[in-house]
């Protein structure tokens, strides 16, 4: 998280508490008075609520994360032409639908008339869960071989699907067969207090309401095709290599803390 990126970050940056927003954003739910309900000063920042947190804006914006590593960090696995389309063209896009659609829908409030609601609250759920996913996504990885399973993640990871091969193997083919635009996420299920692996479909369908998404395999095309074309389960095995473990055991530890 030390590396300078080449993008420039937001010049001010307001970081949010983003445990509520998180779990609602999965699900399409994710709204400014939410995600501005519990404010976490930065000088109370811990390790924990820093891993739940966004940039926002002092007019309560969603702002595009810098990426925590250069364009071509990730190399070979993911090629920087694609970082860069990815991270800054297409994470952007989502980012910015999510914040119009929250203006739209804040003018709709004001004026009393809700032309359009179904198409803006679509809005709202589609780049909401897309901005959301893109923000764990970028996170959970590192360039290879600079992180490895730690063995408490490995405990839970045993627990909760019966060994580390298990997790991956439903993890992967979870992501293989996403028809279509979609993701592989293992998320917390609060509910339940489990871990559980998903099949997302654009960003925001086939979820379970309230699950936090911990680690999060974009499959959309735009995340691989630049570099494998149809080879799909070549960008998922090759993947694995930049996963950032730390960052997946401090997001597994800070959901099953609550
Ligand atoms: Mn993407």
């Amino acid at each position: 998280m030390d590396t300078t990126p080449d993008s420039t970050p937001p010049a001010t940056l307001n970081r949010r508490a983003f445990v509520g927003a998180a779990g609602l954003a999965g699900l399409g739910l994710m709204g400014a008075s939410r995600a501005q309900a519990a404010p976490a000063p930065s000088s109370s920042s811990t390790a924990a609520s820093t891993l739940f947190t966004v940039p926002m804006n002092s007019d309560g914006e969603y702002e595009l994360p810098p990426l925590p590593y250069a364009y071509d960090a990730l190399e070979p696995s993911i090629d920087e032409e694609t970082m860069r389309l990815h991270h800054d063209i297409h994470f952007n896009g989502y980012k910015n639908g999510l914040n119009k659609a929250l203006a739209k829908l804040k003018d709709f409030r004001s004026g009393g008339d809700y032309p359009e609601i179904a198409y803006w609250e679509n809005q709202l759920a589609f780049n909401g869960a897309g901005y959301n996913l893109h923000v764990v996504f970028f996170e959970n990885m590192a360039p290879a071989g600079t992180t490895s399973p730690a063995s408490s993640l490995k405990k839970t990871l045993d627990e909760h699907f019966g060994g580390m091969d298990a997790f991956k193997g439903q993890f992967s083919a979870a992501a293989k067969t996403v028809q279509g635009s979609g993701w592989a996420i293992l998320g917390y299920q609060p509910f339940g207090g489990k871990l559980v692996v998903l099949q997302a479909e654009k960003h925001q369908n086939l979820t379970q309401w309230g699950v936090v998404p911990i680690l999060a395999l974009d499959v959309w095309e735009h995340a691989y095709y630049l570099k494998y074309q149809n080879r799909r389960g070549d960008y998922i095995d090759n993947w694995w290599k930049v996963v950032n473990w730390d960052n997946v055991a401090q997001r597994t530890e800070a959901a099953l803390k609550g």
